[in-house]
């Protein structure tokens, strides 16, 4: 069997380790086109507060990626033709033949547009070379302005300022992240940016880039107000990348439509990760996430049913640990509604899962260190805990395992409840009583 695999992220790493561990002998090529190969994305942030050498990205070896005899090309695929089974690529290399096909190409930030965004130093965070670029500019620590929303947003301005950068930080909205959090939650974020110095400005639009001798020098904003700056971040969302997809006339919407076997609409031609809006058997939608583990969980699929070995992929409940202005933050199930006037669709380090919530209530505890439930009929169906991360791994636990909290749910929706000791309490019954 004659296995491909365009894309060198995590979806792709993790097909590769699923087929070697049914197919021994056939050929596996993976196509990509990051000059860095395979390394960790999310650790990027991590990178640009220099809280991480870049080296520390790379979570597998030379010898890890040997043993799993692969060859690995250089290049980007243009098309997918799809009656030959063969690839085309940029740069006029040879076509590349297939009898098993995984598209994991990730996806992209969406453009900034308004002119002058093609400036020099204006600029995104998708891979190991944006963040370069950005540290480069940040090292002549003078004025940026980041704009957008959700994660990623975040870490530019938590990268420059580590750098000693002063940062403009531009909201649509009245507040950050307004989806996902609730406005506490959001307020917290925002008090910890300005004690780091950050000039959060709200309801505040940009309409113009401005430029001297090609290079950013400004930005100019709705209300007729000018920041000077030499730095534009944008991280306004994400898009997936289906172009080589839909030349090829496989199915797609906000991704590439694939079934729980991560099958496209051409049994020969798999799609996981980022790129892929995979069919859930239990919601019965299609999801789009841009999260690390579902990528991975996509990608092991992928390749066990390119092996001939059938497996369904079906969603875990969805599960960030981040980092918001300095303070942890855990992400767990369904969490929010409605949109974020910063954010096009979904972020980085986002799942659409989090904001599918039916009724429920809400039980909350805490100031800095904060506790939010999305307490359901029978079980917990969502949780954020910022700062204090001892409830995390029960409640993601609690959670995933749909534990009937039937017993505690009165305690927990009580006005002033001490939510966080009700559920320390429940998760220890609970050990005990298993
Ligand atoms: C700054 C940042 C922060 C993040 N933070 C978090 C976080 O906190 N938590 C979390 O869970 N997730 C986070 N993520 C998201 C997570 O990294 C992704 O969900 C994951 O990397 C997706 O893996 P993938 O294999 O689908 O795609 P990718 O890692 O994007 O890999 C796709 C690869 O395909 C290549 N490619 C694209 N087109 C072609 C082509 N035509 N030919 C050849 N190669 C091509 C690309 O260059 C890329 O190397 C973050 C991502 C970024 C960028």
């Amino acid at each position: 069997m004659n296995y491909v695999i365009i894309g060198s992220g995590v979806a792709g790493i993790a097909a590769i380790e699923a087929i070697r561990s049914v197919d021994k002998a056939g050929k596996i090529v993976m196509i990509g086109d990051d000059p860095h190969g395979f390394y960790s994305r999310p650790g990027l942030a991590y990178y640009l507060t220099g809280e991480l050498h870049d080296k520390a990205l790379f979570p597998r070896t030379s010898d890890d990626l040997r043993k799993l005899n692969f060859n690995y090309v250089k290049g980007r695929v243009t098309r997918i033709l799809r009656d030959r089974h063969l690839l085309e690529f940029a740069a006029g290399q040879v076509p590349l033949s297939y009898d098993r096909l995984l598209i994991a190409v990730g996806a992209q930030a969406m453009p900034l547009e308004v002119p002058g965004a093609d400036l020099e130093g204006v600029l995104k965070l998708d891979h190991m070379e944006d963040a370069k670029r950005i540290l480069k500019f940040a090292r002549r620590g003078r004025t940026a302005v980041v704009v957008g929303g959700g994660i990623t947003a975040l870490e530019l301005v938590e990268g420059l300022v580590s750098h000693g950068v002063k940062v403009h930080y531009l909201l649509r909205g009245d507040r950050y992240w307004s989806n996902v959090l609730d406005e506490h939650e959001s307020r917290i974020v925002e008090h910890r940016l300005q004690e780091e110095g950050v000039k959060l400005h709200f309801h505040a639009e940009v309409i113009e880039v401005t430029g001297r001798n090609g290079k950013a020098s400004g930005v100019r904003l709705l209300t007729g107000e000018f920041l000077k700056c030499e730095l534009v971040a944008y991280a306004i969302g994400i898009r997936a990348r289906t172009e080589l997809a839909k030349q090829a006339g496989l199915a797609i919407d906000r991704g590439i439509l694939v079934n729980e076997y991560l099958q496209t609409n051409d049994p020969a031609i798999f799609a996981a990760g980022d790129v892929a809006q995979v069919y859930d058997p239990r919601s019965k939608r299609s999801v789009l996430d841009s999260l690390w583990g579902p990528a991975r969980q996509q990608g092991h699929a992928a390749g066990l049913n390119m092996a001939g070995k059938p497996f369904a992929y079906i969603k875990a409940v969805p599960f960030n640990v981040t980092r918001l202005a300095g303070l942890t933050t855990t992400i767990i199930g369904t969490v929010g509604r409605g949109r974020d006037d910063d954010l096009v669709g979904i972020a980085r380090g986002d799942s659409e899962t989090w904001r599918q919530l039916p009724e429920c209530m809400v039980a909350q505890t805490g100031d800095v260190n904060r506790l939010r439930l999305l307490v359901g009929e029978k079980t917990l169906l969502g949780a954020i805990v910022i700062g204090d991360q001892k409830l995390s791994f029960p409640l993601e636990k609690i959670i995933s395992g749909n534990m009937d909290i039937s017993l505690i749910r009165e305690k927990l929706l009580r006005p002033n409840a001490r939510v966080g000791d009700i559920v320390a309490e429940f998760w220890t019954g609970a050990r005990i009583s298993h």
